[in-house]
């Protein structure tokens, strides 16, 4: 759990570690897949105008799938967050920056994890650089070799 009890920040800043695991309800309507627990470690600081800041390292890993052969892919995910939580309505269209209920006694830092994750999860995957990909006549994954009807003779 990455839910942080604001009154332990009156002093300045508290340490954010914790792992997300990939049924974490914060995962709930991703479209990409987590295939290990994620990572966060961070630290979380409460700056003058009463806003928290957050600067995070978060790590994970991403299947995807191939646009080319349709296979898997894994993706390790190793980004850093520098987000601001406000409670401030005139940040709300800041896309650096995650409201904040006036008064909140608690911080979920589960739902910034995902959405930069989301972010930063690439949209076009390729399993390697030479995937043969599949044979668009008779679907066979060419990374196994050639199909027959590939083959020059092979006229119909
Ligand atoms: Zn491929
Ligand atoms: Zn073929």
């Amino acid at each position: 759990m990455l839910i942080v009890d604001l009154s332990r920040l009156r002093d300045g800043s508290v340490e954010t570690a914790g792992r997300l695991l990939p049924t974490d309800p914060a995962f709930e309507d991703v479209d990409f897949e987590l295939v290990d627990p994620v990572t966060v470690e961070g630290r979380l600081q409460l700056t003058g105008e009463g806003d928290f800041y957050w600067h995070a390292f978060v790590a994970g890993r991403v299947r995807g799938e191939c646009r080319r052969c349709l296979g898997d892919v894994f993706v390790p995910m190793d980004i850093e967050i520098r987000v601001l939580f406000s409670s401030d309505p005139e940040t709300a269209e800041d896309p650096g920056v995650y409201p904040l209920g006036k008064g909140a006694a608690e911080l979920d830092l589960g739902q910034a994890v995902c959405e930069e994750l989301a972010l930063a999860v690439p949209g076009f995957l390729v399993c390697g650089d030479d995937c043969a990909g599949l044979c668009s006549r008779c679907g066979a994954n060419l990374n196994d070799g050639p199909c027959s009807c590939g083959k020059p003779a092979a006229t119909v």
